[in-house]
């Protein structure tokens, strides 16, 4: 069973809906997808602000709220937010898998012709829905990005750091974005039932569109507030994780269905280069041998060791290439296309 179905699995038997749906996209509705973590004080809070802007714009709504394994009061009022509204529907994982898994639950479950993720913090303003899904409906954008322009968080823990990330994203992707990592962002539905969100991968969605075709992504200046209630979910880890993810995900939208076109190409080379080098050395050796010249054990000259490891290498990288292709081969969910 690979990776991805024993996560799916584990998903699956951890998540418990309020409500069921189907999973047909239906027309003119706007889901909204608000993964959460141990966010109780601002729950309440932000459902009425979403409820007003739908309701006065008459759209028809779904909220789904993803409790990513809160220990605080979170799923109690989500249940509460759910008697009293039908548009409200819930997930709730058994313990914290992550933005990302939270994201990719919400997703599965999302049936609006647009989609809609903001966090659950308070600092996404709800009053930027209605532009947002115009320009997915009407300029007919597969993704459009939420740019926090102004952004109302730690200077040096946050703004310095999400400026390198994303000139980075931007250097490696070629999306012209300013702000990968926003939470704020609308979707067509097709792009959502199309990406897996995985490891930590939700600050590079846009990214993840993109290799799966969809090209028409743009951005939009959003309004910005500090944090409200409870506090920041993410530590310093994110900056290794972020730029680990930042060379995966660069790496697999390259050369994830073709791992043999990378490791073959960096084996082949280092295995003729090992290969030349020792058959250097043995016939210099010879050539010394035979004419009577002073020289040492062929162990004893650093060459040896050069050719040695580089032989040994190139034979690692071109089976890693190999083994690379028989995993994508024996997928079982190979035919995965986005049509
Ligand atoms: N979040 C989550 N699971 C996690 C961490 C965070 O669902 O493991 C949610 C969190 O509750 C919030 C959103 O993701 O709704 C963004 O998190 P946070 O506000 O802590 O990030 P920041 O704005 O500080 O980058
Ligand atoms: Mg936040």
């Amino acid at each position: 069973m690979s990776v991805k179905f024993i996560i799916a699995a584990i998903i699956t038997t951890a998540i418990n809906t309020v409500h069921c749906q189907n999973f047909i996209a239906s027309a003119n509705i706007i889901s909204i997808v608000v993964p959460l973590l141990n966010e109780e004080e601002s729950l309440q809070e932000l459902h009425d602000w979403i409820a007003k802007v739908m309701q006065s714009n008459r759209y028809l709504y779904e909220i789904i709220f993803i409790d990513d394994g809160s220990t605080d009061n979170s799923w109690e009022v989500i249940e509460q937010l759910s008697e009293k509204n039908k548009a409200v529907k819930g997930i709730r994982f058994q313990k914290n898998y992550g933005k990302s898994q939270a994201l990719d639950a919400g997703f599965e479950l999302a049936k609006g012709n647009v989609v809609i993720t903001m966090d659950a913090d308070l600092q996404d303003n709800p009053e930027e829905i209605p532009e947002l899904y115009n320009l997915i409906v009407d300029e007919n954008f597969d993704l459009i990005s939420g740019w926090k322009k102004k952004r109302y968080d730690n200077v040096i823990t946050k703004n310095i750091p999400s400026r390198l990330f994303n000139a980075a994203a931007r250097k490696t992707s070629g999306l012209k974005l300013h702000d990968f990592n926003c939470g704020l962002k609308a979707y067509k539905n097709e792009v959502i039932k199309a990406i897996k969100v995985s490891g930590e991968m939700h600050r590079y969605i846009p990214v993840l569109a993109k290799n799966e075709g969809f090209t028409k992504i743009g951005e939009k200046i959003i309004q910005h507030q500090a944090r409200k209630y409870g506090v920041t979910k993410f530590g310093m880890d994110r900056f290794v994780n972020g730029f680990l993810d930042l060379i995966t995900i660069s790496f697999l939208s390259k050369f994830g269905k073709r791992p043999m076109h990378f490791f073959g190409l960096w084996g082949t080379f280092m295995f003729l280069f090992g290969t030349t080098s020792a058959f250097y050395i043995g016939i210099y050796k010879l050539y010394k041998v035979y004419n009577g010249i002073k020289t040492i054990l062929i162990t004893n000259n650093p060459w040896f060791y050069i050719a040695l490891t580089s032989m040994i290498l190139g034979t690692l990288l071109f089976l890693a290439g190999f083994i690379g292709e028989l995993i994508i081969k024996t997928k079982s969910n190979e035919k995965h296309y986005t049509i």
